[in-house]
């Protein structure tokens, strides 16, 4: 093992959490990031670490979210557009949408999002994170009955998978959290969630790594992974140099398209766009919300971080891009002041938008790929990127150091991509 020498491809989340993993197991590391660590879809996340909670493909999903097209109000968004790829994944994303492949992916990720948040608690603590980490839990508040049956749904859902969310009444709800507004009746909460600021996670771990012997090479992106035919050896950079390595991890995210094609791996990742608006109060300290809550029927989601509240949330397949529709994140304003008090007054202090790696299974992709040895995938994590990163990073550094995992991850694994 101590002759491992390891290329991590990608400095979100998902390949800080892998570097650091394998650099302090002792391998030799060097992770290369395009742009700046934690600059993707890491940097603006709503900082939920929501262990646990159903993943994107749902029963009715795919009826719901048509019908949803035509609200322009809706949290999903697919502009009209002849794109031929995205109409297939839908298509495959459909068929996913069943009772089956849900008690499937909860049995699959439930236990990997314990997992997470066990190492989340140990990282914190032993590397000393500076990074605003609560083990509060969250709420899921919602405005209409349809709302409440959904959440009481997920809620017995999760606790079949050995979580403990409880319903509480909107009564309840306004006493724990004074910002509540009277329309919102119920909801639930899930305690063993917990909230971070996503971005200083990441740079806060990626410090770390570089402490465990970790090379960090930024502003230089990956043009081509180099094998012999059946094995890794390296990659190209885009400026010509040549890592040579005996591993490498592609941690793209929603940027994966591209590289593993050369393999016969074609990676059926799509972007999805969320947008994020952080919003503070004029008076100094004061706080819009004291604990994380998700605007159930809107899927916004409002979480308290130092000194500002983000609302983050909305779904855009729109491709690879990152124009911000000014209308989206209005919707954002929109729905959270029909739940809380003192969204409109508040200042806008950011507003950005980044790409969640999305697959059709909603099941992330981590493993080895097949036929080509010493390359392994850890990308399309979705909604669960931050909640699932710590255990990724650390089955990828079993995978890769010792050849395979101590926690069950044969679902996660490459062979179902065709
Ligand atoms: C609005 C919003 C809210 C969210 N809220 C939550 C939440 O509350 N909880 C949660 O768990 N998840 C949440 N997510 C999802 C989470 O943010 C993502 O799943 C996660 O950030 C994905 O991490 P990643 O490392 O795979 O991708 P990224 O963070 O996008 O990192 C990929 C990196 O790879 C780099 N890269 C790509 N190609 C190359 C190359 N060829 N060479 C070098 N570098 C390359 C990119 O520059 C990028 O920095 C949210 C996402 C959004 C958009």
């Amino acid at each position: 093992m101590a002759d491992r020498r390891v290329v991590v491809v990608g400095g979100g989340v998902i390949g800080v959490c892998c570097g650091y993993f394998m650099a302090k197991a002792g391998a030799d590391v060097v992770l290369v990031e395009r742009d700046e660590i934690g600059g993707g879809a890491s940097f603006g996340s709503a900082g939920t670490i929501a262990a646990g909670h159903p993943p994107l493909n749902k029963p009715g999903r795919i009826r719901r979210s048509l019908l949803e097209l035509l609200n322009p109000k809706s949290p999903l968004y697919i502009p009209l557009r002849w794109d031929p790829g995205l109409f297939r994944w839908l298509w495959t994303f459909r068929t996913f949408c069943t009772d089956h492949h849900l008690s499937v992916s909860m049995a699959a990720l439930a236990p990997l999002g314990r997992a997470s948040l066990d190492l989340f608690d140990v990282l914190v603590e032993s590397e000393n994170l500076q990074c605003d980490y609560e083990r509060s839990g969250y709420y899921e508040i919602c405005r209409t009955k349809k709302g409440l049956a959904d959440v009481t749904h997920d809620a017995a859902l999760m606790r079949e998978y050995g979580y403990h969310p409880h319903g509480v009444s909107g009564d309840e709800l306004r006493e724990i959290e004074p910002a509540i507004l009277e329309g919102v009746v119920g909801g639930a909460y899930f305690p063993e969630a917990a909230t971070c600021d996503p971005h200083l996670f990441v740079l806060e771990l990626a410090d770390r790594s570089v402490r465990h012997g970790a090379r960090i090479e930024t502003g230089r992106g990956v043009s081509e992974i180099l094998s012999t035919g059946t094995t890794v050896r390296g990659v190209r950079l885009e400026d010509g140099e040549v890592l040579d390595a005996n591993a490498v991890v592609l941690a793209t995210g929603a940027y994966s398209g591209n590289l593993t094609r050369r393999f016969g791996l074609r990676l059926p990742v799509r972007a999805g766009k969320g947008y994020h608006r952080d919003l503070e109060l004029e008076e100094a300290d004061a706080r819009l919300l004291g604990i994380a809550c998700v605007l159930s029927e809107t899927s916004v989601f409002c979480t308290p971080m130092d000194g500002f509240t983000r609302l983050a949330g909305t779904l855009e397949f729109s491709g690879v891009n990152h124009e911000m529709r000014p209308r989206r994140l209005e919707q954002l304003t929109t729905a959270a002041e029909k739940y809380l008090d003192g969204v409109r007054g508040a200042v806008i202090r950011s507003e950005w938008c980044g790409l969640r790696p999305c697959t059709p299974d909603g099941i992330p992709y981590v493993g080895p790929v097949p036929g080509q040895s010493g390359l392994f995938v850890a990308t399309g994590h979705a909604m669960l990127g931050l909640t699932l990163g710590p255990v990724t990073g650390k089955l990828i550094g079993e995978y890769v150091l010792e050849g395979g995992t101590s926690l069950p991850a044969g679902a996660l694994g490459l062979e179902r991509v065709t």
